[in-house]
């Protein structure tokens, strides 16, 4: 059984003017596409072949398969990343989400400025999450492919910061992209749903 593309939520052309057709054309139909290609390529004929994702990702990570590992926690991130934009406004969350994010962060405002600090100042190619482990949260920044879901932690919402990310639509200008992901993107009530 091998591991499926998923379905990007919206119509690649669903973000615009904020992201664009082209970006997601690239984005997602060439670079998410080819980790789920080579990560197919790479599993048949072994023990990861018939295994979850979220398998591969663990147990690829246990045991050192660094290929393996890449190509799976690419798949994962943008799985979460896809879901984590919506093309239906940016929408504070309430509920458990919100009261936590209250308690621990001050406020939403407060929050987004350090992910937005954490994103501006990754060095490299990354991800910047908000993940969650016995319901406190964290801002985690993780390098290349690596990822919150091997330290159990549950991702609520991410920011794929790779240049493949962002450089069609906004070329060397990081902080734009990151503006616009938070202020007119960003999935508060998946994570808000993921989160109770
Ligand atoms: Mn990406």
């Amino acid at each position: 059984m091998a591991i499926e593309l998923q379905a990007l939520p919206y119509e690649q052309a669903a973000l615009e003017p904020h992201i664009s057709a082209n970006t997601l054309s690239f984005h997602y139909g060439k670079h998410h596409a080819g980790y789920v290609n080579k990560l197919n390529n790479a599993i048949e004929g072994t023990d990861y072949a018939g295994k979850t994702l979220e398998a591969i990702v663990i147990d690829s990570n246990s045991s050192g398969d660094q290929g393996i590992f890449n190509n799976a926690a690419q798949i994962f991130n943008h799985d979460q990343y896809w879901l984590s934009m919506t093309p239906d406004g940016v929408e504070a969350p309430g509920g458990a989400l919100g009261e936590a994010i209250e308690r621990e962060f001050g406020s939403l405002e407060a929050l987004v400025d350090q992910m937005k600090s954490a994103a501006a100042s990754l060095f490299g190619s990354g991800w910047v999450w908000l993940a969650s482990k016995d319901g406190a949260l964290e801002i985690v920044s993780t390098r290349n492919a690596e990822t919150p879901l091997v330290d159990g932690k549950l991702c609520l919402l991410t920011i794929d910061v790779w240049e493949h990310a962002y450089y069609l639509d906004f070329q060397n200008n990081r902080v734009a992209y990151v503006d616009v992901f938070f202020d007119k993107l960003a999935n508060w009530k998946r994570a808000a749903e993921l989160y109770k």
